[in-house]
């Protein structure tokens, strides 16, 4: 079962299990929809792959199954970041 991080890293809005606004990176680096289409732009700024929709756990799984409690609030570091979109933008995830 993956992770699932109830914030976005970036904006630090809240994205509970059932959310369909989370999108994760293969290190499930989790953002908002609206962090990774207007500033990431499908770059994650820590790994440098690109981000898919997290699946949505239906909430009758959460007693067994809790989200997890580690919140990972760390927002860009827009000229840093800049340096890697240039980098990476324009290829796509699988070829980057
Ligand atoms: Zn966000
Ligand atoms: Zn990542």
């Amino acid at each position: 079962m993956i992770e699932i991080r109830t914030n976005c890293e970036n904006c630090n809005t809240s994205l509970p299990p059932n959310s369909e606004e989370a999108m994760i990176c293969a290190f499930e680096c989790t953002f908002c929809r609206d962090c990774v289409e207007t500033i990431l732009q499908n770059v994650c700024p820590n790994c440098g792959g690109g981000f898919e929709n997290r699946p949505v756990l239906r909430n009758e799984y959460l007693s067994k199954y809790p989200a997890s409690d580690k919140k990972i609030f760390k927002p860009i570091d827009k000229e840093k970041f800049q340096e890697q979109l240039k980098r990476f933008k324009d290829i796509k995830p699988s070829e980057r």
